[in-house]
């Protein structure tokens, strides 16, 4: 996540550094771009999709399916038949896309009147959330308590913010969502979030072609109404200038700066770096989330080297044991970036991409950061920490010892809605993949958001604000 200051005179600086993507890529990128342009919804029209799906049972002519935003609050499905079916039980069950789990919400039918209910889901309550951008797979089954079912096909939908009328650009399975901006400039945040996804593939050593959704937004006025419901987060003593939304591949960006395409590249990084996790048991520390961020921003403006030789001279570089989670000093945040930056850099240009990409492999098996280090350097977080404050000239430290090292497992997650008003009922239809009847029980049911944590603490810090150990509990009602 990146952020700034909305109120504060304090404005980070970024040093300019060579973009290492060729113009040869970038040519390849554009020539190979498909660009559609679509002027979707009008202000009013919040109809996301209308799907007549036909059964293949005698009895069901047909189901007509609306699916209907009351973006940011909800998606409400309407199923409607001209005559009763002879089924008892509705269930719909939907999966958002480069999430693992697929979502269920069952309801009671009258099997003697025509169908007509609703089933809505919450995407912004205090629980909750689905970022505009997201792509939803649906589908539904209609069942007797004998279970026998009839099964619709999958559909898919995109949810997007109905105030506005927004274009898009495709690029094979990436997309971006812009309004009221330059189609030049849009398609090439897109392309620049493309080439720095395979960049970073190629560092991981990773293959994965898994879709970039991007949202332009064009002032913070206009997002910060979309932004998970933190109460923090909607503050104006902030403004998020990104924001990457776990596995969604959903990155939400603020169009009207001028490092655009720096912060495209940073978030773009966060969602590179979560698919080469994996599900991780723990965090990743922050200075390597955001560090790699940072190194691999090659049009960041800011002025690290000046912090960083301050911090050198002052002897006041943190230790890098203190980075699991950032500092929420302003000051303290700058320098935790510039560091982390520097020491992901020292990594990867002095000992090379294989032992990152060991580093990387080990984390992704759930090992900790130090037997990950371990493993990939031989070199422990302390030994690392000396290599590096070595090779730029600042002291060493002395080693910490501590009884555990291990960081608590802290929630960075945001679950997926829970409708209460419907019931769930474990489905006898287990072929769909990932499909799961223990709801939302699953970490891999919940989108992640990068920098969450770093947000919190940045903002809790500032606002002075007492630090919430709100997490991701989800109330189940069971019917
Ligand atoms: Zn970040």
């Amino acid at each position: 996540m990146r952020l700034i200051y909305f109120l504060s005179s304090r404005i980070i600086h970024f040093y300019q550094l060579r973009n290492k993507i060729t113009y040869k890529r970038t040519l390849k990128a554009i020539l190979a771009l498909t660009i559609i342009f679509i002027f979707l919804l009008s202000g009013n029209n919040r109809l996301l999709a209308q799907n007549i799906i036909e059964g293949d049972d005698g009895d069901i002519k047909y189901i007509n399916l609306s699916v209907i935003t009351q973006f940011p609050e909800s998606i409400e499905f309407n199923f409607s038949s001209e005559k009763p079916l002879p089924y008892e039980v509705l269930t719909l069950k939907y999966k958002i896309l480069g999430t693992k789990a697929t979502q269920v919400e069952s309801l009671l039918i009258n099997q003697y009147e025509s169908l007509n209910e609703t089933i809505k889901i919450k995407t912004n309550n205090s629980e909750s959330y689905i970022p505009p951008g997201a792509e939803i797979e649906y589908w539904y089954e209609i069942s007797t308590m004998r279970k026998n079912i009839f099964s619709s096909l999958k559909k898919s939908l995109i949810l997007t913010d109905q105030r506005y009328d927004w274009k898009v650009i495709k690029n094979q399975n990436d997309y971006i969502y812009y309004h009221d901006y330059d189609d030049k400039s849009a398609e090439l945040i897109l392309e620049k979030a493309k080439n720095t996804y395979t960049d970073m593939s190629e560092l991981f050593a990773m293959k994965s072609d898994n879709s970039i959704r991007i949202t332009l937004y064009n002032s913070w006025q206009e997002l910060k109404t979309i932004l998970p419901p933190r109460s923090e987060v909607q503050e104006n003593s902030l403004i998020t200038e990104g924001m990457s939304f776990g596995d969604t591949g959903v990155i939400i960006l603020l169009g009207n700066k001028d490092n655009i395409l720096g912060v495209t590249m940073h978030e773009t990084v966060h969602f590179a770096f979560r698919n080469a996790m994996g599900s991780v048991s723990w965090p990743i520390p922050a200075w390597l989330n955001e560090g790699l961020a940072e190194y691999a921003n090659t049009q960041s403006n800011g002025n690290y080297a000046t912090i960083l030789a301050q911090a050198i001279k002052n002897n006041s570089l943190f230790p890098i044991t203190s980075l699991t989670t950032f500092p929420g000093k302003p000051d303290d945040v700058i320098l935790a970036y510039g560091q982390s930056k520097s020491i992901v850099t020292f990594l990867i240009k002095s000992y090379g991409a294989t032992p990152f990409q060991e580093l990387v492999e080990n984390l992704h098996k759930g090992n900790h950061i130090d037997i990950a280090l371990k493993n990939a350097y031989g070199l422990n977080r302390f030994e690392i920490d000396n290599d590096w404050r070595e090779s730029i000239g600042a002291k060493k430290i002395a080693p910490i010892i501590k009884t555990s090292s291990l960081p608590t497992s802290i929630p960075q997650s945001i679950p997926i809605p829970s409708n209460p008003k419907t019931f769930q009922i474990p489905s006898k239809n287990s072929n769909s993949e990932g499909s799961s009847c223990t709801f939302r029980s699953s970490n891999s049911s919940e989108i992640g958001l990068t920098g969450g944590l770093l947000f919190l603490l940045f903002f809790h810090n500032v606002k002075a604000k007492q630090r919430t150990t709100k997490t991701n509990k989800v109330n189940r009602k069971k019917l």
